[in-house]
């Protein structure tokens, strides 16, 4: 099939073997790549591993969209056991490196076993080597890409695990350019474990598509399309902080680790501060909407911006200076650590300290003990150590009702959405397959401006539209969603697109049908590697359910769990799973999982 590179490049890093294989067409039909690729080939290699032994595979897998003339092609996703969860976990990420993949020959890297001594995967078009990495090792991910660029040139797309994921910490991610990142559920820790601290690749092919100028001609107006959007302007300046003032608006923006959803120092760091401090812009490759916001931080660096890390790092802990939240997403950049996770830990922390649970005293807001925090837990040491595999496991272990406001599902910390009074998206982290994310289904933009408050099937049914275009298609197309969902590119171009590629015509049926394969898939995942999973697995913390806000507009509201229990039954129902949450063995079938409903009889509802 054209628009592939065709290969999957596995690398043995126990042995030293690099091997290429043929992908065949009906991987690319049935699971299209970047997520379905790389779900079904830890489905298919990786039974009941220790996420952080030699057996566990970490896959960067790309899809036919992705390095294509077309407007935010530039992703790839980064998939394997997650050590933070214990199930499947992935997240995308938009940097060269998958644009030279795919240029290099490859579709997938498979990178298996565990180097001895600290390496980095260097490909070359055919020319793949292991490469001893001393001198990187213990060096931050801005330090490590100036090396590797000083070394191999800067037309390198280059993948780094930081030192947060060499200390093997649950939430380390793997990191691109500077701060892209991607692979929240601990992809660098895999990384780490396997002393890979960097994939650095050079490609100087093309791929084959089966109609280029059709698809150069198209490609053309999606960009225009793009920059003639009545909102473009207005997303240009402020980029995703154009959600800070809806969110606090609204209430639901992560405030004092989710007890509130307004924040009272909101103005001095919303969008409107963005646009004051701009220092410049920064994104992924083949994006003519570029998010990354780049301010100086209150250390006179530049540091680059989005929501989620403002809202993580800013109101979720109390602090209400946007330098200041500059520098700690700085921080969490170069150690390597996801911004979603680190800022809920410290909100925890802090919430912890009041409530008098730990030793230490830590107020709201605490700049230099933030950036204390931010040293430990990626060193895991100190505190830092308590909180190296995410709140769950630290409230676990501090126990006395903390687990109530641990705010996470499946392991995983929730985005930057406080849900007190959004039960559809509170739903959507419940139901999301790596844990708490935002985005498999960012139901609450639709929710809070057409139907906030009710518990309603048709809002269920929504949700799967979403997951399955977000979650199933773009994660595994590969490709950004933010054209669709920001500036409302028509999303009818994406068929379009991978027909001129590919040469394949799929209609929504068929890219729904692919996304529930994926979906049950994960789901098959998360049921034969997590002996306790199952519906308990899909709730939002208990903070939602039997507390409320203490001020603003949504102040009394929480969301009601007798309710939240019947939108539950109804995703099941409409997913074609049991009351367990368990795939039905039709349900599998009918996606053409023969052999996943085979390998779980016993299992299977
Ligand atoms: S919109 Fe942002 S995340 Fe998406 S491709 Fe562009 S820069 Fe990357």
């Amino acid at each position: 099939m054209k628009g592939y590179a065709g290969k999957l490049l596995r690398v043995n890093l126990s042995n030293g073997k690099i091997s290429k294989e043929e992908i065949s067409d009906s991987m690319k039909r049935d699971f299209l790549g970047g997520r379905g690729f790389a779900v079904k080939l830890l489905w298919d290699e990786v039974r009941h591993a220790d996420p952080l032994s030699e057996k566990n595979k970490l896959i960067f897998a790309t899809g036919p969209l992705t390095g294509q003339s077309i407007p935010s092609s530039g992703k790839m996703v980064i998939a394997s056991k997650s050590p933070l969860t214990g199930g499947y976990g992935d997240g995308n990420i938009g940097t060269m490196a998958s644009v030279y993949l795919k240029k290099a020959g490859y579709d997938v890297v498979v990178v298996e076993g565990k180097s001895e001594k600290p390496c980095y995967l260097l490909i070359e078009d055919e020319n793949v080597r292991i490469v001893e990495a001393f001198e990187l090792w213990g060096k931050n991910t801005f330090e490590a890409q100036d090396l590797l660029e000083k070394k191999h040139g800067k037309n390198s797309g280059i993948l780094l695990t930081g030192p947060a994921g060499e200390n093997l910490i649950g939430f380390s991610t793997v990191m691109s350019q500077r701060g892209r990142a991607g692979g929240r559920p601990g992809m660098g820790a895999v990384m780490g474990s396997k002393r890979l601290k960097a994939i650095v690749i050079k490609g100087t092919g093309s791929i084959v598509n089966f109609d280029e100028n059709k698809l150069q001609e198209m490609g053309k107006k999606g960009y225009a399309e793009i920059k003639g959007k009545s909102n473009y302007d207005f997303w240009m300046k402020q980029g995703t902080m154009q959600a800070f003032d809806w969110a606090n608006e609204n209430a639901c923006l992560p405030t004092y680790n989710y007890r509130e959803g307004v924040f009272e120092l909101s103005k001095e760091m919303d969008g409107y501060v963005v646009e004051k401090l701009h220092a410049g812009r920064k994104g992924c490759p083949l994006c003519n909407m570029q998010c990354g916001h780049i301010i100086r931080d209150s250390s006179g660096q530049e540091a680059e911006l989005d929501y989620e890390n403002v809202g993580m790092l800013g109101p979720n802990i109390g602090l209400g200076n946007l330098p200041k939240v500059a520098l700690l997403n700085r921080m969490a950049d170069e150690w390597g650590l996801d911004t979603i996770s680190l800022g809920s830990c410290i909100g925890f922390i802090m919430e912890a300290s009041e409530r008098g649970l730990i030793a230490e005293k830590i107020k709201w807001g605490d700049f230099e003990a933030a950036q204390k925090l931010i040293i430990e837990i990626g060193k895991g040491e100190g505190l830092g150590k308590l909180f190296s595999h995410g709140v769950k496991v630290a409230a676990e272990t501090i126990g006395k009702g903390s687990q109530k406001w641990a705010m996470q599902v499946k392991g995983l910390e929730i985005s930057a959405y406080n849900c007190h009074a959004c039960p559809g998206m509170a739903l959507a982290f419940g139901t999301s397959p790596i844990g708490a994310h935002h985005k498999e289904a960012w139901i609450i933009a639709w929710e809070i401006a057409n139907d906030r408050f009710s518990y309603n099937k048709p809002k269920v049914e929504k949700l799967i539209e979403f997951q399955r275009i977000r979650g199933g298609f773009f994660e595994s197309a590969t490709v950004c969603r933010l054209p669709w969902v920001e500036v409302s590119f028509g999303v009818d171009w994406y068929p379009e697109y991978l027909e001129a590629i590919t040469g394949e015509r799929k209609s929504w049926e068929d890219i729904y049908r692919l996304g529930d394969r994926i979906y049950n898939l994960i789901r098959a995942f998360w049921i034969r590697e997590v002996p306790s999973f199952g519906r308990k697995w899909d709730y939002p913390p208990d903070r939602w359910f039997e507390e409320t806000q203490s001020g603003g507009k949504m102040k009394g509201i929480k969301v009601d769990r007798e309710k939240y229990e019947q939108m539950l039954s109804w995703y099941y129902e409409l997913r074609g799973w049991d009351q367990k949450g368990i795939p039905l063995k039709e349900t599998l079938e009918g996606l053409g999982l023969r052999g996943v409903s085979q390998e779980m009889i016993g299992q299977v509802g």
